[in-house]
C-alpha cells in the first residue's frame, strides 16, 4: 500500500497578516515590504499581506494600506488581505488588492468577541461585501474560523460549519478556508471533516489553515493531503497567533510545511534554501526565537 497524496501543493504565506498580527514588536513599512518580496522570492504565489479590520483591535495591520501600496507587484502572485466588514472592503479597493478574505467564525462567542456580531449577522453583511468586491474586480475567498473547536465554547458543531459553507455558497463565494484558530483540531477530525465536506460540496476548493499549538499542525496537514486537499496556509518562522484565540500560538512554518512536502515528495514550488533565511531575518526582527523546528535544527547545528 502507497500513500495517496496530492502531486503538489499550493501554499499561501500568511506570515505577514496572521504572523505579524500578534507580535508584540512592530514592524515599519518597509520591514513588512521587504519580508514580502523575499518570501515571493523564495516561490510564493499567494501571499496575505495584511488585514483591513478595526484598527483599535489590531494595531498591528493599521498599516496594510501603505504595505499594498509600496509593495512592487509581481505577474502571477497573488496578493490577498483579510476583511471583516465593507469598510475593509474599500480600503482594499483603494489599496488595489486582487483577493479579499472574508473571515467569520463558526462559535458563536468567538465571533462575538471577534468582532461583536454573530456569525449569522456577519454572513448577512457579507452580502453587501461580496457585491462591492465583485462590482470593483476583486476576487473573494471565504474563511470559517474556529472550524475545529473553539478556545471559549470547546467543540464546534460540524453543522455550523456547513451553515457558514451554505451561506457563502449562496453568494457563489466557493474558494473557503477551514481555520483551527485555537489550534485543537487532530488528523482524524481533519481527514473526517475534509472527505464528508469535499463529497458534500464538490463545487468548493478547498484551503486549509492550521496553528500549531498543540503540536499537532503538519500531522493535520498530512491528514489534509490523504484526504486530497492541496490548498494550505503557513506563515514564515512559524509567527501567528490570535488576539482573540487565548494561548493560540504559531501558524505552522512554511519551512517546516515545504520541507514535509519535500521529504514526501510532494511538489510546493518553494525554495527551502531562501526560505530559511527569509525565516532568520524575520526572527531578527520580531526579535525571538519562534516555533519553527528547522530554524531551531539549523541553531543547533551552528553551535555543535
Ligand atoms: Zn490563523
Amino acid at each position: 500500500m502507497t500513500l495517496n497524496l496530492p502531486r503538489g501543493i499550493v501554499i499561501c504565506e500568511v506570515g505577514p497578516r496572521d504572523g505579524l498580527q500578534n507580535e508584540s514588536v512592530q514592524l515599519s513599512v518597509a520591514d513588512k515590504v521587504a519580508l514580502i518580496d523575499m518570501a515571493i522570492a523564495a516561490g510564493a504565489r499567494r501571499i496575505e499581506i495584511g488585514s483591513f479590520v478595526s484598527v483599535k483591535a489590531v494595531p498591528s495591520m493599521a498599516d496594510t494600506d501603505e504595505v499594498a501600496l509600496r509593495l512592487s507587484r509581481r505577474e502571477g502572485v497573488e496578493y490577498r488581505v483579510l476583511v471583516a466588514n465593507l469598510a475593509g472592503l474599500k480600503r482594499s479597493e483603494a489599496a488595489g488588492i486582487d483577493k479579499v478574505k472574508l473571515t467569520v467564525s463558526a462559535s458563536e462567542t468567538h465571533a462575538l468577541k471577534n468582532l461583536g456580531r454573530t456569525p449569522a449577522k456577519v454572513m448577512q453583511d457579507f452580502a453587501e461585501c461580496v457585491a462591492f468586491a465583485r462590482a470593483h474586480n476583486m476576487a473573494v475567498a471565504g474563511a470559517i474560523s474556529t472550524a475545529f473547536g473553539c478556545p471559549y465554547e470547546g467543540q464546534v458543531a460540524l453543522e455550523k460549519v456547513r451553515s457558514l459553507i451554505e451561506s457563502f455558497l449562496a453568494l457563489d463565494v466557493t474558494e473557503l478556508s477551514l481555520s483551527d484558530t485555537a489550534g485543537v483540531a487532530n488528523p482524524r477530525q481533519v481527514y473526517d471533516y475534509c472527505t464528508t465536506l469535499q463529497a458534500e460540496y464538490p463545487a468548493v476548493q478547498w484551503t486549509l489553515h492550521f496553528h500549531d499549538t498543540r503540536g499537532l499542525g503538519l500531522a493535520n496537514v498530512l491528514a489534509g493531503m490523504l484526504a486530497g486537499v492541496v490548498h494550505y496556509d503557513a506563515a514564515f518562522a512559524g509567527l501567528g497567533g490570535c488576539p482573540f484565540a487565548p494561548g493560540a500560538t504559531g501558524n505552522i512554518a512554511t519551512e517546516d510545511l515545504v520541507h514535509m512536502a519535500e521529504a514526501l515528495q510532494v511538489e510546493t514550488g518553494f525554495d527551502l534554501t531562501k526560505l530559511l533565511v527569509l525565516g532568520r531575518r524575520v526572527q531578527e526582527l520580531v526579535g525571538r526565537i519562534t516555533d519553527s523546528a528547522l530554524l531551531r535544527v539549523e541553531r543547533r547545528d551552528e553551535t555543535q
